[in-house]
């Protein structure tokens, strides 16, 4: 059964060792348990719904699932505001109903609905979206979650292709099973891959492990089908196109604001021969960066890279509390010549055995010309627990710590100085107002020839008020926010807007940019139907007064330019 409050199946937890405990006493101090709302208490608090009265049950897709615990279960996502409003059950909203589609005259008939009955829809696909974008927020309109998980399977292979066609709610390992037989696999792999779907996939814009040798999602996003209030958009899977721009690339990333996709119609890859990943020990964090970067711009072709500095990789053996196994490899590396504070590189090659062979050889030639040295054990243990880690946020959260995430990409000029400037402001982000202390770690987890993605985790203490915990994050996401924006780094490299966000996209984007992505919106969704508050900040980021309008040097350009 799925975690009503919290990542993941319940049965499942993931434990905190003794070392990490003392660990996270030494960098924030000692954390103490919170007392969380009961999902009966949270049940037992569902105001009536503002849609009774429509036929309940569910026949075709437009019936009405108005079940308390339904409603309960879908009202938020996996952000972190999500996370205290269900822990603390201080959940302000509440969806007025669930609808389950099947096909999509299914799904044309609930925007019907929701024309006729003032409704605004949400669509639902996973719920793993860590930016807010299923979360129900008051609203004076009813609000429908439109959960899209009968929307699933494979409705067309084209072999020769390499195309599969399949229902917006498949979500991954549903996927990965049925193209298996066929020797096929996408290649995607974000790590809410047990949950998230084909459908969430495309609309937050995600990118997976493999990203470096498969592509994010926009490179694997073929074409399919959008079912919007104003109508229905076709996208045929052509291989590559010069008639104008390409609509593909208003859907990705789109957020639910335009309207439901239905079909997506995804690119395979053969399932690779040799998968291999391995892990190497660097010098400390600038040689490790040259040769990581030096990989990425020789475009060798190996299928996953990610980078650790040294505090992060501190902390990674600080939480695998394998004290023994940990003594042996200082040892081990102390032998090498590496110095104390040594940075982890992941390599991962793949695909047919010659290939990866060549890929993960021409690597290695770099790694060991900027000092490295191959670290034997980690990369087994990391890609054993890589799907287990988000379970760990829950089992912090228990002890009293709470913890988070986030994510931007630059280009590799300024990858070094966004680091700094970013852990600096979120470390110090809670002295001034509270004195309490934040750890905070960084990893790249997605390079390119240009640039990377710099994907920081923060531990903080919760507060022993929810609402004082929620403050302590917005002071921090905040913070964060603001150097990214003042930096001309993106708000989010693969998480997606969002309502987090949402606030920050007019410093990226321009108003120019803005008044664009707000006029296909209205093409599509004239009556603001849609997600609202999703993507397009409903409180207009864009006004001329707006915050960001003095903020951000490229929002105070009119034209947007830089
Ligand atoms: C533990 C954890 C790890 C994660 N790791 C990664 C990662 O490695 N890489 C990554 O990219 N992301 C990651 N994410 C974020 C999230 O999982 C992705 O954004 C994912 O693609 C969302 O898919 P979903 O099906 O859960 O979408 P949802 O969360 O249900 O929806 C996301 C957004 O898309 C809209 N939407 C969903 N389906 C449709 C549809 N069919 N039509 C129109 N709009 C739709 C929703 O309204 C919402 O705005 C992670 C999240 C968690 C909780």
């Amino acid at each position: 059964m799925r975690r009503w409050n919290g990542w993941g199946d319940e049965a499942e937890t993931a434990h905190l060792g003794e070392g990490a405990r003392a660990f996270l006493a030494r960098q924030v101090g000692p954390g103490s348990a919170p007392r969380d709302a009961t999902l009966a208490e949270v049940v037992a608090a569902v105001p009536v719904s503002r849609l009774g009265g429509h036929p309940v049950g569910e026949p075709a897709g437009s019936g009405l699932d108005l079940d308390p615990e339904s409603r309960v279960r879908h009202a938020r996502g996996q952000s972190f505001p999500d996370l205290i409003a269900l822990r603390s059950g201080r959940l302000d909203a509440v969806p007025d109903a669930i609808v389950r589609p099947s096909t999509g005259a299914d799904v044309r008939a609930v925007i019907d609905l929701s024309r006729e009955r003032g409704a605004r829809l949400i669509p639902y696909g996973g719920g793993t979206s860590v930016v807010g974008g299923v979360s129900v927020h008051p609203s004076p309109d009813p609000v429908i979650s439109v959960d899209l998980e009968r929307l699933a399977g494979v409705s067309a292979l084209d072999e020769r292709s390499g195309l599969v066609t399949c229902g917006t709610g498949t979500t991954g390992p549903a996927l990965a099973a049925h193209l298996a037989p066929f020797g096929l696999t996408i290649g995607h792999e974000p790590q809410s891959f047990e949950l998230a779907t084909v459908g969430g996939w495309v609309a937050a814009r995600g990118s997976g492990l493999r990203s470096f040798g498969t592509g994010r999602i926009e490179q694997l996003y073929a074409g399919g089908r959008l079912e919007a209030p104003a109508g229905t958009l076709d996208m045929p899977p052509f291989p590559a196109s010069a008639a104008g721009p390409d609509l593909r690339q208003l859907v990705l990333g789109s957020e639910g604001r335009l309207g439901f996709l239905t079909d997506v119609i995804l690119r395979t890859s053969p399932l690779p021969e040799v998968d291999r990943l391995e892990s190497w020990a660097l010098p400390g964090w600038e040689a490790a960066v040259d040769a990581a970067r030096e990989i990425a711009r020789q475009r060798i072709p190996l299928a996953t890279l990610r980078l650790s500095p040294p505090a992060e990789t501190a902390t990674l053996l600080a939480f695998a509390g394998r004290g023994r196994q940990i003594e042996a490899l200082r040892a081990l590396l102390r032998l090498k010549r590496q110095p104390r504070r040594w940075a982890l590189l992941l390599t991962g090659a793949s695909g047919r055995k010659r290939i990866a062979k060549a890929a993960r050889d021409e690597a290695a030639a770099i790694i060991h010309a900027h000092g490295g040295t191959g670290v034997p054990g980690i990369a087994r243990a990391w890609s054993r627990t890589r799907f287990r880690s988000p379970y760990l946020r829950t089992t912090l959260w228990t002890q009293g710590y709470a913890s988070d995430t986030l994510e931007t990409a630059t280009d590799w000029a300024h990858v070094p100085g966004l680091l700094v400037r970013l852990e600096a402001a979120i470390r110090n982000a809670l002295v001034p107002a509270t004195g309490e202390r934040v750890h905070v770690f960084t990893h790249l987890s997605h390079l390119y020839p240009t640039g990377s993605s710099l994907y920081l985790t923060f531990i903080f203490r919760l507060a022993s008020d929810p609402d004082a915990t929620l403050e302590r994050w917005t002071t921090i996401k905040a913070a964060a926010s603001a150097v990214i924006a003042a930096e001309g780094a993106t708000i989010t490299h693969h998480h997606g807007v969002g309502r987090d966000h949402a606030p920050y996209l007019a410093a990226e984007k321009g108003r120019l940019g803005m008044a664009a992505l707000e006029g296909v919106a209205r093409t599509f969704d004239p009556e603001g139907l849609m997600n609202p508050g999703v993507l397009l900040a409903a409180d207009g980021p864009l006004a001329a007064d707006g915050p960001l309008a003095a903020a951000s040097p490229v929002a105070a350009e009119p034209d947007g330019r830089r």
